[in-house]
């Protein structure tokens, strides 16, 4: 038997005795979303997790992810099969930071977006995602909104809204990848292609789009219109696009938009990860309740 095979056999099995389930982001290698019980994106994470009834949960993702399944089943064990994987977009904001915002617009509202850690989430009034920034800001009766960490995210909302948003410093460096230049020359090299972006990505960039949303509205816009498409997100989406979707044409917009953190989960860390009970992730109490109050606002918005 392969190795692979093997590997994979040992997690199927570790599974069951163990009462696990495997959630992996669509920015996650091949190999892993392939074995995941669940793919997607963090808005459909975040509602699988707090769904499942299963004794431990194996977040195939970045920490912040696992955090967010920690605070939302607290009477659950959520393992992160490499513990060095973060998110720099998330570390670009500090609680501190945040209150501080605060008291320089004591009238606005904070929003967080889910790329953001326990304790940000804690001082925040609301979180959102790229799926649902937008009608979350929307929902909210203050006029002027903080929103955090995503300046792009946050400038993007600015142009779908009428209230008046406050932005912070942040930004994914993998998304910045994507530069209108590379766009107009795919474009122009595959006539009538359709480019898909992510709300992440810059504003040059975003003007060029003919879709802009979450990586669930990219698979989504996908299955309902006619390609060639240039994908403006990172890697591990073109391999749930084309599985989706094997008759038609899917060009990645920038051969750099590599998140290296999501790429760091392998199948032999999923596998060590349910062997050792590694690396477990517990959001403690009064903080766990503190940031599930965000969450939860986020999720009661329809
Ligand atoms: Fe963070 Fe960007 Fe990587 Fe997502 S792609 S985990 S936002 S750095």
């Amino acid at each position: 038997m392969a190795r692979t095979e093997k590997i994979i056999d040992q997690i199927t099995e570790l599974k069951r005795l163990k009462d696990a389930i495997i959630l992996a982001h669509n920015y996650q290698i091949p190999e892993v979303q392939d074995i995941a019980d669940y793919v997607g994106d963090s808005l459909g994470l975040s509602i699988r997790a707090q769904e499942s009834q299963a004794n431990i949960i194996v977040f195939c993702g970045v920490l912040f992810m696992a955090e967010t399944a920690s605070i939302l089943c607290p009477n659950q064990t959520v393992l992160l099969p490499e513990p060095s994987a973060g998110c720099p977009l998330a570390n670009m904001i500090s609680e501190s930071e945040v209150l501080n915002l605060r008291k320089k617009h004591p009238q606005a509202a904070v929003v967080c977006y889910i790329n953001s850690s326990a304790e940000v989430k804690a001082v925040s009034d609301v979180c959102c995602t790229s799926a649902n920034a937008v009608q979350v800001v929307n929902s909210l009766k203050a006029e002027e909104i903080i929103f955090v960490p995503d300046k792009y995210l946050g400038s993007y909302v600015q142009t779908q809204t009428d209230k008046k948003i406050i932005l912070a410093d942040g930004f994914c460096p993998t998304h910045q990848t994507f530069i209108p230049e590379k766009i107009i020359a795919l474009k122009e090299k595959h006539p009538g292609a359709l480019f898909l972006t992510h709300p992440e990505s810059n504003p040059e960039t975003l003007a060029l789009a003919d879709f802009i949303g979450s990586t669930s509205g990219m698979l989504q816009f996908a299955a309902q219109h006619d390609g060639p498409f240039i994908v403006g997100t990172e890697s591990g989406l073109m391999h749930r696009l084309q599985q989706k979707n094997p008759d038609q044409l899917f060009i990645h917009g920038s051969a750099n938009a590599i998140c290296p953190n999501m790429k760091k989960t392998t199948l032999e860390k999923v596998l060590w990860s349910l062997q050792d009970m590694q690396h477990e992730i517990k959001i403690e109490e009064p903080l766990r309740s503190q940031a599930k109050q965000a969450i939860d606002r986020m999720l009661q918005i329809k």
